[in-house]
Parts: C-alpha cells; sequence; structure tokens
C-alpha cells in the first residue's frame, strides 16, 4: 500500500498521497500516506469519513472516468459530514489549475463491486489537474491496491506462514510497478512486450512467451528470455488449441494455471518441437524446474473468454513454483488481460479504412463496432457507457469568412483538443462534416455531461485567433447513455442528435442531457 502511494508521488508527480480503507461501519479511515507532515496525519489519523459523506463527495465530484474531483470552494466541503472526515492535507500553493484544498480521489471497487476504500491524492507538482494519461494511471494504480488488499486478505486467513505472504506482498509490488507500463500501452504488441516483461522481471522466470488466440490458433506475439532465432521459430509456427491440449489437462491444473511437470507427464513431440524446449541436459531433484516442464498462465477476459496463454519458462530459483506464486501470476495475468482487450479496441478503430483523413480521428465505421462492444457490456455486465455527439456551431461562418481551407484547420484543432482531454479508452470519431462522437466506456449520463462540459469548456478556450481571427468557435454537446430506451447503436445516437439539437435550440454553446 505505501508502494501504491509512493507510485503514485514518484511516477504521477503528486506531492502527497493517501489511501483510506472502509470499516464495518461504512467509513473511511486513513490506512497509509506519503508526503503528508507530521501535524496532518497526526490530525488525520483519529478521523473517519462517513459513509454519506464519502457519497455526498461522490455525487459532487466532477469525474474524469474513476477519478474524482471535488474543487475547493464547492460547498460540499464545508458540509459537516464532509468536513468532520477530512483534513486539508494540502502542503504547498502550486499555482495553476489544481486549487489547494480540493479533492481528488479514485474509489476503490472490490470484486463484489463494492467500493471499500479510496486513493487520495493532493497537490499535483506540476499545479495543473490529471492529463487523461495520468488518469488512466491512477485507475489502474487503484485497481491495484483492490487486487492486492484482497489477495493478502484471503492469504492471511488461509495461512499462517508470514513469510508465504511477506515473499507474495513483494511479488504483487513488483507488478505494480510494472503494472503501469502494461496498462499505458496503447498498441497491442507493446502491451503485450510489456507483459512479457512483467512476467520475467516481476514473475521471476527467465523465459516468458506471450500467445493469443486467433481463428482458434495460438500464435506467438511476444518473447522474453528466448534468443533471437528461438523468437522466430515461435512466432513462425502458430499452434491449434488441440495440438495444445496435452499440455493442458486437467491433472495439471493448480489454480487457473496448467504447470506440465515432466515427471508426471509426457510431452508429445511434435508439440515439444513447436514450443521449441530447450534441449538442455543437467542434475535434477524432485521440486527443481527441469527443461521440460513448463507453466501455462492463460489469458482470461472479465467475460471469460479465453484470450491466450502465458508461456513461464525457467524459473529465476530454479524451483517449481508453488501455488502461492502460481495465483499472484493469475491476478496479474487478469490485469494484462483487460490491458489486451482495450489495446485490440484502439488498435481496430485505427486502422486505414476507420481513419478520417482530415482530422486523424477515428471515423463512423470504428465508432460502430466501438458502441458495439459497450451495448455487449452493458448487457452482460451492467456497465455503463456514455455518448456525446458535439457539433460546431455556426461552422458555415467560418467557412464562408474565411475559406474551406481554413474551415479544415479548425477542424483539425478542434478534432486534436477532444481527443486530448478524453481519456485514452474513450473513442472519439469524426462523425461527419464538423460533428464529432466521442464513446466513453465505463461512464454513466451524469459523469459523460460533466465530461461533456469540460470539453465545451475546452474548446471555446482554444486558441484559434491565428486561423479565424476574432470568430470563437464553440460547441453545442448531447449526451446520452446505453440504458433503457437505447439499447443499439441506432437509437443512442438518435437520442445524442436529438439532445444536441435541443442545445442548439437552447441558444448553442452548452450541453444537453437526453430524456433518460
Ligand atoms: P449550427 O450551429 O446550426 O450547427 O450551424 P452550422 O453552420 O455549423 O451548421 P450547418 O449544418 O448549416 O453547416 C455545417 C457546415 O459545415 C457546412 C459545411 O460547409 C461545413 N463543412 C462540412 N464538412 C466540412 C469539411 O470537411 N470542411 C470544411 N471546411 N467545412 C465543412
Ligand atoms: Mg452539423
Ligand atoms: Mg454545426
Amino acid at each position: 500500500m505505501h508502494l501504491v502511494c509512493r507510485s503514485a508521488r514518484e511516477q504521477l508527480g503528486f506531492a502527497a498521497a493517501a489511501v483510506a480503507l472502509r470499516s464495518d461501519d461504512g467509513g473511511f479511515r486513513l490506512s497509509v500516506t506519503e508526503g503528508v507532515t507530521g501535524a496532518v496525519e497526526a490530525a488525520a489519523r483519529p478521523k473517519a469519513l462517513s459513509a454519506e459523506g464519502f457519497d455526498a463527495l461522490l455525487t459532487a465530484a466532477s469525474r474524469q472516468g474513476r477519478l474524482c474531483l471535488v474543487e475547493s470552494g464547492d460547498p460540499v466541503l464545508e458540509k459537516e459530514m464532509v468536513a468532520d472526515g477530512l483534513v486539508d492535507t494540502f502542503l504547498a500553493s502550486p499555482p495553476g489549475t489544481f486549487k489547494p484544498g480540493s479533492f481528488l480521489f479514485v474509489p476503490l471497487v472490490g470484486t463484489d463491486g463494492n467500493i471499500c476504500g479510496l486513493l487520495n491524492l493532493d497537490a499535483p507538482i506540476s499545479g495543473d489537474l490529471p492529463t487523461s494519461e495520468q488518469a488512466v494511471l491512477l485507475e489502474a494504480l487503484a485497481d491495484l491496491t483492490v487486487v492486492g488488499l484482497e489477495f493478502l486478505r484471503a492469504r492471511a486467513l488461509e495461512r499462517s506462514a508470514a513469510a508465504v505472504v511477506e515473499a507474495q506482498r513483494r511479488q504483487l509490488e513488483a507488478f505494480l510497478m510494472a503494472s503501469a507500463e502494461v496498462r499505458g500501452g496503447l498498441m497491442l504488441d507493446d502491451v503485450l512486450h510489456e507483459v512479457a516483461l512483467a512476467m520475467t522481471s516481476a514473475g521471476g522466470f527467465d523465459r516468458a512467451a506471450v500467445y493469443l488466440l486467433d481463428d482458434g490458433q495460438l500464435q506467438c506475439r511476444a518473447t522474453v528470455g528466448l534468443s533471437p532465432e528461438e523468437d522466430d521459430e515461435l512466432r513462425g509456427a502458430p499452434i491449434t488449441l488441440e495440438e495444445f491440449a496435452p499440455a493442458m489437462q486437467p491433472a495439471m491444473k493448480v489454480s487457473r494455471s496448467y504447470l506440465f511437470d515432466h515427471s508426471r507427464f509426457e510431452m508429445p513431440e511434435d508439440l515439444e518441437a513447436k514450443l521449441n524446449v530447450p534441449a538442455v541436459q543437467r542434475e535434477w531433484s524432485v521440486g527443481q524446474w527441469h527443461p521440460e516442464d513448463m507453466l501455462t498462465v492463460p489469458l482470461v477476459e472479465k467475460s471469460g473468454e479465453l484470450l491466450g496463454i502465458i508461456s513461464l519458462d525457467e524459473p529465476s530459483n530454479g524451483l517449481l513454483p508453488d501455488r502461492a506464486h502460481i495465483e499472484t501470476l493469475e491476478y496479474f495475468a487478469d490485469q494484462c488481460a483487460a490491458a489486451v482487450t482495450q489495446a485490440r479496441l484502439y488498435e481496430a478503430a485505427h486502422t486505414e479504412a476507420q481513419t478520417d483523413p482530415l482530422t486523424g480521428l477515428a471515423n463512423r465505421r470504428a465508432l460502430e463496432e466501438v458502441v458495439e462492444v459497450s451495448l455487449a457490456r452493458y448487457e452482460h455486465f451492467a456497465e455503463p457507457a456514455a455518448l456525446l455527439f458535439v457539433d460546431i456551431d455556426h461552422f458555415k461562418t467560418v467557412n464562408d469568412t474565411f475559406g474551406h481551407a481554413i474551415g479544415d484547420q479548425v477542424l483539425q484543432r478542434v478534432g486534436e483538443a477532444l481527443r486530448e482531454r478524453l481519456r485514452r479508452g474513450d473513442l472519439v470519431v469524426r462523425y461527419g462534416g464538423e460533428e464529432f462522437v466521442a464513446l466513453l466506456p465505463d461512464t454513466g449520463l451524469e459523469a459523460g455531461a460533466a465530461l461533456a462540459e469540460s470539453l465545451r469548456e475546452r474548446i471555446e478556450s482554444v486558441d484559434l485567433s491565428d486561423l479565424c481571427g476574432a470568430i470563437p468557435v464553440r460547441v453545442s454537446i448531447g449526451v446520452a447513455a446505453v440504458g433503457p430506451g437505447c439499447l443499439d447503436t441506432t437509437s443512442l445516437l438518435a437520442a445524442a442528435d436529438a439532445a444536441m439539437y435541443a442545445a442548439k435550440k437552447r441558444g448553442r454553446n452548452q450541453v444537453a442531457l437526453a430524456a433518460s
């Protein structure tokens, strides 16, 4: 947990960070802090933020994904139930847009879906509000805090062997450091490479190969610790699931992974050749890793779909991994699976056929694919998603006054501004002429509206004086969310479009919500 706070400080540039955990009465109590003065810490320790206080903060917060911000001056901070539970932990007075006294946090959501704590950040060293990139990393950090917490709690209950827990804690910490790299990747190959790297450096193996399942075939996409020749060979020889089955027999199962122990099982020769098992001979005794042993950790999506496998070889300590070690690897593999899915979506939306040549943004076709995924996620996991319909106000005037070429440049700048303000997992497309659409996964109507308002403000403040002089460029935005009445692409788009027209009617340069 200290490591989470330290990462927030050192890697993400906050002067102070704290984790508060929820206790049985629903209140939040400080667990660990970093960068907080002794006096502030002493003042904060006895305090508890009540469940009502937290709910009030959550409601008042503006959101960027799951990152919540309540700016200083917001009346909710003055409410007794909130003020009683918080200490103003602000240290310096950094100039810029992060107002000292603001409360910036990410709720920690447990695997049961309940909020079990919060990660609180303070005093960004840059003085700025978090960028979309930082927001994603803070979410990842929050997720890992939960993973670590639940994992260690379960372990502590099960085993009294403190040494085991300690070893796992160290390993989780190592994975935590690696996770920002994995989750921060946009392109699939980068993500897969980071997965292989983390599995070796943090996972304690000298060799790792990551395979993705494509059309019933396991295709090697990244390796670490293999020679270039071995890497080429693996990539050049996809393995069907059927061929791989002897390495994934039920009898080999340890937790959700498969441990191929050469002393108990026989590897078919053709599979052995395809997996490039090193022909090393060495002394071996029971419990030690043998060159013919192999560990296969599945990469499984949240929906249960098998995305691929991670094949691990040559543990650095020379021993067969125990169940606890394997479970830690699996927890991390689940994080990796989420990153793989996100990178796949991102890539799918950025092929040439799906790119708008003027702005470089994705186009309408890409949007349709991603909306389908969001609709399915809503159906299966009740995961929300918001859709923003953005239309430039009086754009015809820009064209009429300055010409089409300048109009094109204005469209490019607006596209850039939208892209910059959104999170990595969000998709923004040029929908048509001077219309853009943004799809925000894991975001409800209210949070979508808050983001739409900040986008509107952002575009209003983009400096376009070099292009269209005194003519301001502003947008009207309609917001709709996936839900009853919006359960297919057409009706979701129509709802957001209708809301956008309502905003135009009300005088333009504003945000309107679809009736929900
Ligand atoms: P409103 O506030 O009602 O949206 O007014 P508007 O002028 O933006 O709306 P209208 O739909 O009447 O005009 C849209 C304009 O966008 C007309 C068209 O010339 C311009 N436009 C569409 N596509 C492009 C493009 O690719 N480049 C340029 N420069 N202009 C475009
Ligand atoms: Mg239009
Ligand atoms: Mg327009």
